[in-house]
């Protein structure tokens, strides 16, 4: 027999779409990947404290936020399994999901929830002082006392670097914009926005060569693209922001995505160009990208899948 549903991802929108799903008495199953798109949990478990998901007016931290949604999750009857997807095959119907170890499933509706990468800088000295000063989201970190009232960088030149940076200025007393060209990628708007503001200075031409401190960021040894030159910078917090993948290799092109590579979904909806395939998250998600709003595409999947199942075939 064919699961009701199969959900891949174990973040914000995939546990979020397996509490609405349970309550519903479908029954999820849960794929919780943990090689190819991070470990489970997603992207809230690298980090710190999360200020902004309503109901912990103190904040409550990533991991412990993911552990308790999952929690909810199982205690309404979703199952879950600690495996990579590996393969899936939406020609067929029911569809079939492979896993790692080989094993094929099978299921009437599903949900792909398996969130995007963060893009980080391949430096041994980033690795090592990831989460103490480095982070690759400033609306999730910036508002740490460690960032407060210190100079801090923002590394990239695209829409999320812009909007990290202007975001940063609540919190920094100064910060630099760490672009390796001499043109930024950002909409124009979003360009004069940070052209103009007086906290935040641009430097161009540069890309960082290490990331230096022992235990905490001290500063970054800048190479300039030009000619050459090292600089030191000393800041307190680097907020990589050089772009994102979502993870939709397993899909193997059987679903339309965008050009940037996310899944395509109807407006208003999480329905896929394939019927009974539904995708919330960040991984159908290149604007908002928040836990909350990952959350909240997870609830419309769910709601979705179940209509699309009664609509099919009264299941
Ligand atoms: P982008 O891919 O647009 O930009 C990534 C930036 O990082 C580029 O400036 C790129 O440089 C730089 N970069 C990439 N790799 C490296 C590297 N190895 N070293 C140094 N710099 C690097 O990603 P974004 O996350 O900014 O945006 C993704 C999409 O989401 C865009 O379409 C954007 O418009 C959209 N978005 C929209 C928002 C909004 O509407 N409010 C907010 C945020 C994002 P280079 O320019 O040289 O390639």
């Amino acid at each position: 027999m064919p699961e009701r549903l199969i959900i891949i991802g174990s973040g914000p929108a995939g546990l979020t779409s397996a509490i609405y799903a349970s309550r519903s008495k479908l029954e999820p199953l849960l794929f919780e990947g943990f090689q190819e798109g991070g470990i489970p949990g997603g992207q809230l478990m690298i980090t710190n404290v999360v200020e902004n998901f309503p109901g912990f007016p103190d904040g409550i931290h990533g991991s412990e936020l993911m552990a308790n949604i999952r929690q909810q999750a199982i205690n309404h009857g979703t199952r879950t399994i600690m495996e990579d997807v590996t393969e899936v095959n939406l020609k067929t119907y029911p569809f079939e999901i492979k896993s790692m170890s080989g094993t094929v499933y099978t299921c009437n509706t599903l949900i792909i929830a398996s969130g995007a990468t963060a893009r980080r800088l391949p430096l041994e000295s980033e690795k090592k002082l990831w989460g103490k000063g480095i982070s690759a989201c400033a609306v999730c970190d910036g508002a740490l006392p460690v960032f407060r009232n210190k100079e801090l960088a923002v590394i990239g030149g695209g829409d999320t670097a812009v909007e990290e940076a202007i975001h940063l200025t609540q919190f920094g007393s100064k910060v630099y914009l760490i672009h390796r060209r001499d043109e930024l990628r950002a909409s124009k708007i979003m360009q004069k926005r940070v052209l103009t503001h007086p906290k935040v200075q641009i430097l161009w031409n540069k890309t960082v060569d290490e990331f230096v401190g022992e235990n905490q960021l001290r500063s970054l040894k800048l190479r300039d693209t030009i000619t050459d030159e090292i600089m030191d910078l000393e800041i307190a917090g680097a907020f990589e922001a050089i772009g994102h993948n979502p993870n939709t290799k397993f899909l193997n092109g059987q679903l339309s995505l965008t050009d940037q590579g996310y899944i395509k979904t109807k407006p208003d909806s999480t329905q896929t160009s394939i019927d009974g395939v539904f995708a919330a998250g960040d991984v159908q998600d290149s604007k908002y990208r928040q836990a909350i709003s990952a959350a909240g595409s997870g609830c419309m999947a769910a709601i979705e899948a179940e209509r699309w199942m009664q609509e099919r075939s009264g299941m």
